[in-house]
């Protein structure tokens, strides 16, 4: 409010629009975007993807490529000494019309590197004139409403400068070790935040961008690692000493099959944490089918056979149902009890629940969120395990720690796999295993592109399918914006599929039915009575019906990529030839057609969870990754910034194997950022 500039009026707009409370707060609050108009550049000085740049020459000829949705105009343009090539996907015919050969033009764009090569995808295009912008400039986000108030980027620059003037530069106090500093050749605190406001030229912004990025990144490596050498030197496990009875009989009578040697590689992982001293933080990756349910259930009969209760949590109901429904099955020849524990389990059998927990006869409990409840608790719970945990929130399984004095056991299993660089940021503290192997006898599922207007030809193949005894699922999107809508398409669809396939059973799912009534018409399909199930994404975690061979996906210009795999992993669960068939309209965007080439393409997880990752950018994940974050991320980008992230891992690691808890005088001020970056957010110790 006092800084010359602000007042009363904009400091509450800052406040209230970006959180600036601070000198500190503003001078930290950084560019998304730069524009280099201060020079002309040559083609062959494009280095960098970082900003936005101008360079001048003539066109020297148009080259329509590629077919369909493909279809694209390429301009080489020359600078006199080099090409580069300007790409255009829309409005070719007015390009080819509005812009001569040989002609003396400015474009200017984000180069965007390609195979390999600089081009500018849709330049902007202009003639030369004596009133053009000049400069280089930062670009800040505003809203509507601090514009209405003069506060555009342009004032944001000239409040930073304000700001930068008012203190004194020696108060912006080094943030790094001097030998990280030296080692990378970053300038200094100060010199970066000044830079990254008010860039000189590309090198100098790049060097100043690379440094705040790697900061951060680096920040929050220590944030985890040392939080994990915190727990550890603390943690009391819950040592499972011995292999019991009902392990070694389950395993020798009732299991039934073989286990796949990366399951029983995975085992060994489990079993080499449980009995030792500490307590098992656990994450099991597995793409959809890889048989990680096998994988819980032993590992609660470790639990057991040591006396401990065990607890399987998953998202949904219908998933929670069906664990129920085949531990239950598995563990009778054992005489084991399982109970089920949902938001509509009744009174009484809640009562029984909670009796039987807080007493200890009660040892395996399968259910959803509301085994969260506080209300729940158990005598000597020793393993949770959670399925699917991206649907859990960072907070859902900070509470599993309320439910003991020492925490249990916890392995967190998800078949969407997490890339590389997720996963350092947001599960380095999670130990990993990975199921890399398909049971035996699966087959590929063969993945299509089918355009709405086949539908003919789709309905015989799924009428052939049917009649040889397969079954179908017919999934539709929906979401919470277009709801009526999609409510409409999916009862629509349900209609059609029904008068379409009279001679075979048709049932339908969605989330907006009664917790019986999906159960019944669920069961319907599970029990093989019914041919197709048409649904919503109710059924996209973890539902498992073997003799399910087809996927047909409508609207699949609207799901995610995790998604569509997610869906895809519901057929090809048993020896028979699955496919996956992905429904759009003829008009597709070029994003939707990239993600559906990346699944015709591949059906390995990590593949399209890293190209996933690059499509939608990290911000766009859900929840869960922002809220998982020690401190949020301002310059850094997970999408993009994976060297960096090795980097900021390697250094982080290096400085914590000599100073487990940075308690050592010379890292004081490495445990002074920590503590200033994080203090806004509890208990993140206890984040499993
Ligand atoms: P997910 O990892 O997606 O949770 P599931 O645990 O549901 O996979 O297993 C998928 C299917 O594979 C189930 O029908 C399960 O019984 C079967 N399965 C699991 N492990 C094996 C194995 N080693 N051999 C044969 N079938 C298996
Ligand atoms: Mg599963």
């Amino acid at each position: 409010m006092y800084l010359p500039g602000v007042g009363p009026k904009k400091s509450q707009i800052l406040e209230k629009e970006l959180e600036i409370l601070t000198i500190s707060d503003l001078i930290h609050y950084f560019p998304y975007r730069y524009i280099d108009r201060s020079k002309f550049y040559k083609i062959r000085e494009i280095e960098t993807a970082t900003a936005y740049v101008q360079v001048k020459g003539v066109i020297k000829g148009f080259r329509q490529m590629g077919e369909g949705r493909t279809k694209r105009l390429v301009a080489m343009f020359t600078d006199g000494d080099d090409f580069i090539e300007l790409v255009f996907f829309k409005g070719l015919n007015y390009i080819l019309d509005a812009y001569l050969l040989d002609t003396e033009y400015i474009i200017f764009g984000k180069p965007s590197l390609f195979n390999g090569k600089f081009s500018f995808v849709h330049p902007e295009i202009e003639k030369p004139s004596p009133d053009r912008m000049t400069g280089f400039m930062p670009l800040y986000h505003t809203s509507e409403k601090m514009k209405n108030h003069f506060l555009n980027s342009k004032a944001i620059q000239k409040l930073v400068l304000t700001a930068l003037k008012s203190i004194d530069r020696k108060e912006i106090k080094e943030t790094l070790p001097q030998h990280i500093i030296d080692k990378y050749h970053f300038p200094g605190a100060g010199e970066a935040l000044v830079t990254a406001h008010f860039p000189k030229d590309m090198p100098t912004l790049d060097k100043a961008l690379a440094r705040l990025k790697f900061e951060e990144l680096f920040y929050i490596q220590l944030a985890i690692l040392r939080q994990v050498n915190q727990f550890r030197s603390k943690a009391m496990g819950h040592p499972f000493n011995t292999i019991g009875h009902y392990f070694n009989t389950f395993y020798k009578e009732c299991l039934p099959f073989d286990l796949t040697d990366a399951q029983k590689r995975v085992l060994r992982e489990i079993r080499a944490d449980v009995r030792g001293p500490g307590q098992m933080n656990r994450l099991l990756q597995g793409d959809v089918g890889s048989g990680k349910t096998i994988v819980a259930l032993l590992s609660m009969l470790m639990a057991i056979d040591n006396g401990y209760q065990a607890c399987i949590v998953a998202p949904t109901e219908i998933l929670a149902t069906q664990h129920y429904e085949s531990m239950s099955k598995m563990l009778e020849p054992l005489g084991l009890e399982v109970r089920l524990l949902t938001g509509s389990t009744r009174k009484k059998e809640r009562e029984y629940i909670a009796d039987g927990l807080t007493s200890g006869s009660l040892k395996i409990l399968v259910g959803t969120h509301a085994v969260f409840e506080d209300k729940v608790q158990f005598a000597k719970l020793g393993i949770v395990i959670i399925d699917e945990q991206h649907r859990f929130g960072v907070a859902q399984r900070a509470k599993l720690w309320g439910k003991n004095i020492r925490p249990p056991h916890v392995l967190v299993m998800t078949a969407t796999p997490i890339p590389r660089t997720l996963a350092m940021t947001l599960y380095g503290d999670l130990d990993v295993s990975v199921i890399d192997q398909l049971p035996p006898g699966r087959k590929a599922i063969q993945t299509e592109h089918i355009f709405d207007e086949k539908r003919p030809q789709l309905n015989n193949f799924l009428r052939r399918q049917m009649a040889q005894g397969r079954q179908v699922y017919v999934v539709y999107p929906l979401i919470k914006e277009s709801e009526k809508t999609d409510m409409k398409d999916l009862e629509n669809g349900f209609e059609a599929m029904k008068k379409v396939f009279s001679e075979f059973t048709v049932c339908m799912v969605h989330g907006k039915m009664k917790p019986a009534e999906k159960e019944a018409q669920m069961q319907e399909f599970i029990s093989g009575r019914a041919n197709m199930l048409v649904s919503t994404t109710v059924i996209e975690v973890g539902v498992n019906v073997p003799n399910a061979t087809v996927m047909v996906i409508e609207n699949a210009e609207r799901f995610g990529l995790s998604q569509l795999h997610q869906l895809r992993g519901r057929v090809g669960r048993g020896g028979d030839q699955s496919y996956c068939l992905l429904i759009t309209k003829y008009q597709i965007s070029s994003d939707t057609r990239k993600r559906i080439d990346i699944m015709t393409q591949t059906t390995n997880g990590f593949e399209i969870a890293e190209a996933d990752l690059r499509l939608r950018g990290p911000g766009d994940l859900e929840g869960t990754l922002q809220s998982g974050l020690p401190f949020n991320l301002r310059v850094a980008d997970l999408s993009r910034d994976g060297a960096l992230l090795t980097m900021a891992r390697d250094e982080a690691e290096q400085l914590l194997t000599s100073d487990p808890m940075l308690s050592q005088p010379q890292n004081a001020l490495l445990l002074n950022q920590l503590h200033s970056k994080t203090k806004n957010v509890v208990n993140w110790s206890f984040i499993s």
